[in-house]
């Protein structure tokens, strides 16, 4: 189906926010990390791929993935249209490296139309905050909007 990445739910970003593609953190020395931490990271994520502004008007954006960071092969990094680690064997299975941890977010297009159909009557139903008239969205602590309301009944548009 048709899909404009730049095309989002909301094609209004609070104006304190910036647009960035990848977020790299360099720890100074090796850390421990526990399962509750990854989670509220993840929850981060999940808050952030959520938003009306960072969901694709036409198709979908979730947290696809977290854990070690994969190492493909220079064959498989071609294939996967990634950028090929000149470490890296040139064909095999992959290796993963445990020393870092990694979150993907995918998005894609609808696939069918019952698929847009249910998304857009999901976005429909969760209306504007009652308290300031913007969209809301479910964040994983709940229906939010961009002023904090949090669950706010949604109000009729
Ligand atoms: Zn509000």
């Amino acid at each position: 189906m048709e899909y404009d990445p730049s095309k989002r739910v909301s094609a209004r970003p609070p104006s304190n926010s910036s647009m960035i593609s990848k977020i790299e953190i360099e720890f100074g020395i090796p850390v421990h990390v526990t399962a509750a931490q990854e989670r509220r990271i993840a929850e981060v994520i999940e808050e952030i791929t959520g938003q009306p502004w960072n969901v694709p008007l036409e198709g979908v954006h979730w947290l696809a993935g977290m854990g070690s960071k994969p190492k493909f092969s220079q064959a498989d990094a071609l294939f996967l249209g990634r950028e090929p680690d000149p470490d890296a064997p040139e064909n095999g299975e992959p290796d993963f490296d445990d020393e870092v941890l990694v979150f993907e977010t995918h998005a894609r297009a609808f696939v069918t139309h019952r698929e847009r159909e249910e998304a857009f009557r999901e976005r429909e139903g969760l209306g504007l905050c009652s308290v300031c008239q913007e969209p809301q969205w479910k964040s994983p602590a709940g229906v939010t909007c961009v002023n904090g309301h949090g669950g706010a009944p949604a109000k009729e548009s």
